[in-house]
């Protein structure tokens, strides 16, 4: 509303009871992108002129917020396109269905939730792409998230020990016990160590005891499938394993790995 306005109506709050615009959905804001003084509704203000009512919140502030939350994420550029719209489980595949169904239940139901979900599975069958469907879910619900890929976040603390380097252990350590929600991707991906497990176990139960959810994916099992394989327990340590029972739904996926369809379909 511009100033002009403001002057010549005398102004009170409006209830944002209005039906949502079904138009605006998906759309992304014009103040996501470009300066906060340009949205055409409030000019910037934050505030909506409703003729004859009064103001109310620009839905432009709940965009701007949704666009921050979702940079804030950091989902990677390879899962851009991953959703639960996107995500389709294998014809008669159950235990597709039943993650996929459960990423719904778990986006719907939060914060009424308090566990975490492990999606556990071989290489290729989604889990990603539905921890980051539940990231996009919930942020839409004005909810703080943040994607991280295991290895990537063990080196960068291992760096930041580095006198040369400009972090500190705490800058990297404090954000992770902030945000409502995290995605640790390919839990156990590092070749175990003491160290490893230890910090690993450090977040993860922090977390929990913040009362914070955690959502992680692993390509390890519980048993093994042939010898030589290891378990999740041989890659965390059985007492971090133990602890996700606790602090997680297990949600075991199977099937194909879905990039051979992307090699299919080259031919
Ligand atoms: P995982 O984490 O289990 O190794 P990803 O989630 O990384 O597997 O999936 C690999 C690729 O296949 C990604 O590009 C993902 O979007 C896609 N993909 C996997 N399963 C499905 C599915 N059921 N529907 C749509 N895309 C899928």
């Amino acid at each position: 509303m511009s100033n002009e306005l403001a002057k010549k109506y005398s102004l009170y709050a409006v209830a944002n009871d209005a039906a949502p615009d079904s138009s605006l959905e998906g759309r992304q804001c014009e103040n996501a992108k470009q300066p906060a003084s340009i949205c055409s509704s409030c000019s910037g203000t934050g505030w909506e002129f409703v003729v004859d009512k009064g103001v109310r919140p620009c839905h432009c502030r709940t965009e701007v917020r949704r666009a921050k939350l979702l940079a804030d994420a950091f989902i990677p550029k390879l899962y851009s396109e991953s959703s639960l719209q996107t995500y389709q489980p294998s014809k008669g595949n159950l235990s597709q269905l039943r993650a996929y169904n459960y990423a719904h239940t778990f986006v719907r139901d939060y914060p009424i939730i308090d566990r975490g979900i492990l999606f556990m599975g071989s290489v290729g069958v989604g889990k990603t792409h539905l921890s980051v469907s539940i990231l996009r879910g919930l942020i839409e619900k004005g909810i703080s998230c943040r994607f991280y890929e295991y290895r990537s976040l063990l080196k960068e603390i291992q760096n930041s020990y580095n006198p040369n380097t400009n972090t500190t252990e705490m800058s990297i350590l404090a954000p992770l016990f902030e945000y409502e929600v995290i995605v640790l991707d390919e839990l156990g991906a590092a070749r175990p160590s003491e160290w490893v497990q230890d910090t690993i176990g450090l977040i993860i139960n922090g977390r929990y005891n913040e009362k914070k959810l955690t959502i992680l994916t692993t390509n390890y099992l519980d048993e093994c499938q042939s010898s030589g394989d290891e378990t999740l327990g041989d890659r965390i340590g059985v007492r971090l394993r133990s602890r996700l029972y606790q602090m997680c739904k297990t949600i075991v996926v199977e099937g194909e790995d879905y990039r051979r369809r992307f090699d299919a379909q080259q031919v």
